[in-house]
């Protein structure tokens, strides 16, 4: 093959103790998986199959990242998520089998422009560009499978400037991780590399710039970022 026209674009990748990086494929998240979380966004949480959409790599920062007030919104909201990294692959994956897949979990937000987002809700739009924005996706170091064991409880939480927005337990998901990795397996072929973003409790709101977002999950490693003025492109 003739060389690339310029340099490829950096992989994105995660830390992954000790002494491994986790490089980054998809960023795959799910729409409302907390049952008090799809009542505040005016979803139905007993009658909906699991959705999905995606960020790109790209989107990903690492903890103790400064992540600039993006453009285009004026109500950015934290969404504090228990995040699966994917080490194996395959379609049509059977929830027993699903764990097998799993390399590890860290501690993500999907960060979202809500006031976006509700716009293009009204008019029948794709939500991209109110949740796959640049740094939208900030992500923790990855706890590797091996520690933890499958995670299918522990307390999640997310603190602004301290103060708790957000806390609940993994084990109020609607989906477990298994049964989302079988879902999403149906319409795509998963790879390694894949993260998977599973959906945030309620609790979620609006951040400034100068705002520190916190988010714990037990067991893995932190997530904490700071919001700070937009850079100016003049
Ligand atoms: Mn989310």
């Amino acid at each position: 093959m003739s060389d690339y026209a310029f340099a490829p674009p950096p992989l994105a990748a995660l830390p992954a103790p000790p002494g491994t990086s986790f490089p980054v494929r998809r960023i795959f998240c799910v729409g409302q998986n907390y049952r008090d979380h799809a009542k505040e966004m005016g979803g139905n949480p007993d009658e909906e199959p699991p959705f999905f959409f995606m960020k790109p790599a790209s989107a990903i920062v690492h903890d103790g990242a400064a992540v600039p007030y993006p453009a285009g919104t004026r109500d950015l909201q934290h969404e504090a998520e228990l995040v699966v990294a994917i080490s194996g692959g395959g379609r049509n994956i059977a929830p027993e089998r699903a764990n097998e897949l799993i390399f590890g979990y860290a501690t993500g937000l999907d960060m979202t422009k809500r006031d976006l987002q509700t716009e293009l809700r009204k008019k029948g739009r794709p939500w991209e560009m109110a949740k796959s924005f640049d740094c939208s996706a900030p992500c923790s170091a990855i706890t590797p499978k091996a520690k933890t064991g499958a995670l299918s409880r522990g307390g999640i939480e997310c603190k602004v400037n301290g103060v708790v927005r957000q806390r609940s337990d993994l084990s109020a998901m609607i989906w477990p991780v298994a049964q989302i990795i079988a879902f999403l397996s149906r319409e795509i072929e998963i790879a390694p590399g894949d993260l998977i973003f599973t959906g945030t409790p309620a609790g979620v709101g609006p951040v400034v710039s100068g705002d520190r977002i916190e988010a714990a999950i037990e067991g893995l490693a932190a997530l904490a970022i700071e919001i700070v003025e937009a850079q100016s492109f003049g």
